[in-house]
């Protein structure tokens, strides 16, 4: 993990953790207080961006005549939070998985999307 400023919801092509400087706990996206300990001391760091996949679901969008369903993965990265994001490829639960900022359907914005991490 390595220390930096900002992440996907600023604009950046990356995805960041907060870690409590007191409890030593993190988590994913932001809250002003550790969510284990109240502290208010918290660094952001981020992470290698591999984990495993835990769920994945279909949301079939309406009023897209057409539109192919949206495939979403929650993924427990190594560090221990879980991110949403969709998936890129096939991803099943249970998969390695490594995130990346795709563009979103507009291409204005960068999304965590997940793709499953091959095994070497
Ligand atoms: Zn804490």
């Amino acid at each position: 993990m390595s220390r930096t400023q900002g992440d996907w919801t600023q604009g950046c092509a990356r995805l960041l953790i907060a870690v409590c400087a007191d409890c030593g706990n993190n988590w994913y996206l932001p809250k002003d207080r550790c969510p284990r300990c109240g502290s208010a001391r918290q660094s952001s760091v981020q992470p290698s961006g591999e984990g495993r996949c835990v769920a994945v679901t279909l949301l079939h969008v309406t009023g897209e005549p057409g539109g192919a369903p949206l495939s979403l993965a929650l993924v427990r990265l190594d560090e221990g939070p879980v991110v949403m994001g969709r998936v890129d490829g096939d991803l099943a639960p249970g998969d390695p998985a490594r995130v990346h900022l795709l563009p979103s359907g507009t291409g204005t914005t960068l999304l965590p999307s997940f793709s499953r991490k091959a095994v070497t």
